[in-house]
This record gives C-alpha cells, sequence and structure tokens, in this order.
C-alpha cells in the first residue's frame, strides 16, 4: 500500500513544530510513524503536511526531579523497559511498554505518538477498497455512523496500552504551543469524541509525561488481554493502583469506550477498605457499569465484559498477594 501525497518538513524546534499546526489545517505531528503512517496508507488519515519532530533536541529523556519521574514524548517504548529508573520505580510502565505491538513498534514507537493515537473502529481502520462498499462514516468524512445511529459524535475505541497504568498514577502531561506550555492531567487530554479522541487547542503538541512521586511506592500492574502475543492491540486491557498504607485502589481500562477510562465507582467501593476476596468479587461485578461498550470491534460488548471483570479480578487478586 502506498502513502498518499503530502509535504514533508523537519521543524527544528518546538515553536516552529506548534506554527505548523496552527497555520496547516490538516498538518499532522510524525513521530515514530507507527499509527499515522498506517493510517495513511488506508487514506483514513490524509494530512497535507507531516512535521517530523524527531528532529527536535530535548524531547526524548527519563529523568526524576524533585521526586516526580519526567519522561519525553519522543522517548521510545523500548526505552521504558531499558532503563533501570523506569524498570525499578514504575515496573508496571516497562511491562505496559514491552506489550505494546511488536519489537518493531516498540523500538520506532514514541509514548508520546501511542498517548495520542488514533481512536479504532472496525469500520474505520480498513482499506480503502474495503470501506468503498459503504458509505463513508463520520470519522472518516462522510454523514453517517455504522455502529450508532447517531452522527454528533464517534463511537470509536481508544485501543492504546500506556494510557491506563498512566492514568492510574496520576500521570500529568505538558502541553506546548508556541513558547507557552500548560500542564493538565493525562485524563483530560481525552476527549470523549473518537472524531478528534484528544482534547487539545490548535497547535499543542504533547511533550512531557510526568509521574508524580506519590504513585511510586505503591504495587502497579497492567494487565492486556489480546488474541495474539504480538502485534495485537488489546480486546481489554486494565490496569489497578494499590496503596496498602493509604486503603486506596485505582482501577482503568482501555479499548471499552472512547476514551481510557478510570473506573470512578469501583475506586470508591474500595476506598479506605484492605483487599479481600469477597471485596475482589463484590466490585468484579460491577465492572462492566464503567464503560459505553457498543459494537465498534469485531468482539461483541457481552465478551468485552466479561473481559473487563475477569482482568479486574486477576489483578486485584495479584494486588492481595502481594500486599
Ligand atoms: C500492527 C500494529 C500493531 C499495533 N499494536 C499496538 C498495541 O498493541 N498497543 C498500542 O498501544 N498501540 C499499538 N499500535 C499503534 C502504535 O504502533 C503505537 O501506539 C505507537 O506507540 C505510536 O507511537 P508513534 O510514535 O509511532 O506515533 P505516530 O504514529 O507518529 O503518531 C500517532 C498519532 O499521535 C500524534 N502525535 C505523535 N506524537 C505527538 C506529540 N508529541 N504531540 C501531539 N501529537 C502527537 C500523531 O500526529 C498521530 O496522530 C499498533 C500499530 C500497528 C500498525
Ligand atoms: S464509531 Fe461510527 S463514526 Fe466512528 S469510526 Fe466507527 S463507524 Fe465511523
Amino acid at each position: 500500500m502506498r502513502l498518499p501525497k503530502f509535504e514533508y518538513v523537519e521543524p527544528k524546534s518546538i515553536e516552529e513544530a506548534c506554527s505548523i499546526l496552527s497555520d496547516e489545517s490538516s498538518a499532522k505531528i510524525l513521530a515514530g510513524g507507527t499509527d499515522l503512517l498506517a493510517n495513511m496508507k488506508h487514506r483514513v488519515e490524509v494530512p497535507s503536511v507531516l512535521a517530523n519532530i524527531k528532529r527536535i533536541s530535548g524531547l526524548d529523556f527519563i529523568r526524576q526531579d524533585n521526586g516526580a519521574i519526567r519522561i519525553g514524548a519522543l522517548t521510545p517504548l523500548k526505552r521504558l523497559y531499558k532503563t533501570t529508573l523506569v524498570t525499578e520505580k514504575v515496573p508496571a510502565l516497562s511491562s505496559a511498554a514491552a506489550s505494546v505491538g511488536s519489537y518493531h513498534h516498540q523500538t520506532m514507537g514514541t509514548l508520546g505518538g501511542n498517548l495520542c493515537q488514533q481512536n479504532r473502529c472496525k469500520y474505520f481502520n480498513q482499506s480503502q477498497w474495503w470501506r468503498s462498499a459503504r458509505e463513508p462514516c463520520f470519522k472518516a468524512g462522510g454523514g453517517i455512523c455504522h455502529v450508532v445511529n447517531k452522527k454528533e459524535i464517534c463511537y470509536s475505541s481508544y485501543c492504546g496500552d500506556m494510557a491506563p497504568i498512566l492514568l492510574v498514577m496520576n500521570a500529568k502531561v505538558v502541553l506546548a504551543n508556541k513558547g507557552d506550555s500548560r500542564e493538565i492531567s493525562l485524563q483530560s487530554l481525552f476527549s470523549g469524541d473518537g472524531k478528534t479522541p484528544l482534547d487539545t487547542k490548535k497547535g499543542e503538541i504533547l511533550t512531557e509525561i510526568v509521574i508524580p512521586e506519590e504513585a511510586l511506592n505503591s504495587f502497579s500492574t497492567y494487565s492486556k488481554f489480546a488474541n495474539r502475543e504480538s502485534i495485537d492491540f488489546p480486546i481489554v486491557g486494565a490496569a489497578i493502583w494499590s496503596s496498602v498504607q493509604r486503603k486506596e485502589h485505582r482501577v482503568s481500562f482501555t479499548a471499552v469506550d472512547r476514551k481510557p477510562i478510570r473506573a470512578r465507582n469501583i475506586e470508591s467501593v474500595l476506598k479506605g477498605r484492605d483487599l479481600s476476596e469477597e471485596i475482589v468479587e463484590e466490585v468484579a461485578g460491577l465492572a462492566s457499569k464503567e464503560a459505553a461498550l457498543v459494537k465498534s470491534s469485531n468482539y461483541a460488548p457481552s465478551y468485552k465484559r466479561r473481559l473487563m471483570e475477569g482482568l479486574l479480578r486477576s489483578t486485584l487478586k495479584e494486588a492481595m498477594r502481594r500486599s
């Protein structure tokens, strides 16, 4: 499959990259390209300009600063399981990175690109030829949704593997825009509309991911259920973070909704309680109520509900054993 025509630019600074994004309405950032270029080959994304930010220095780093771990958006996923600071302080982040796609995706793909990846849908992630058999859907520029009979919003799913573990650690992200920057919670990066999954302002670029110190000394884990052991997105992914001292347990899921979700109801049931077999069973039954599952993937919502329950049960039991 060939790429469509586009203009290729290599901005030398973050400011220059932000200007390109604000001046060109259909310009896109190119990081590792493992998500974007595949979508372009399918003609579901056809940007007029690609701004390759890999030439900008200072976006590829991992360091500890005042207790918090700061990771540059251009850091390759592979680095997350090859760097001692991460493997020792946040091993769950290392294993989440090792679960993404294949070794090649982990070498080329970046943490920023992973968080900013496009949502997925069985009617969208197809070749142009496959899609030509039906009317273009809302996300692909048409006026219809083949999943839900409404056209105000796209119900495609966010399927990234890195967001859940960062969400339970209350991670923050830094967004730069022409010499200015703002720090927001990772949760508020996601819009909840599959058509434009990121809630960013025009010209903004993700530059940094910040894991607060409070998240570092507790148990966390990410569990991914996929069809194959590699080169496969999660059918469902679940992360938990658990502090025995604070009696606080955080839960998140991916591939079950239009954005990665924190399971707030489950968290409030768990708050202030020690984990036990009874509590795990009580909350496992609540798992599927946290997500708005629709038929946007090849797997039935009922199957995904059972997976959510199973993954939550096994991750919480692991937390119990470790405590
Ligand atoms: C066969 C296959 C299997 C895959 N399996 C998985 C999987 O198991 N799990 C998973 O999570 N992903 C998977 N992916 C998706 C992808 O490989 C990863 O998400 C990867 O981490 C994306 O990073 P990247 O640097 O290549 O992003 P790119 O493709 O360069 O960019 C992805 C998107 O993010 C935007 N972007 C990139 N960087 C920034 C930034 N700093 N600021 C603002 N916007 C930015 C781009 O404009 C683009 O829209 C798979 C892809 C393929 C093709
Ligand atoms: S959910 Fe609907 S609009 Fe969104 S990608 Fe799928 S078919 Fe298209």
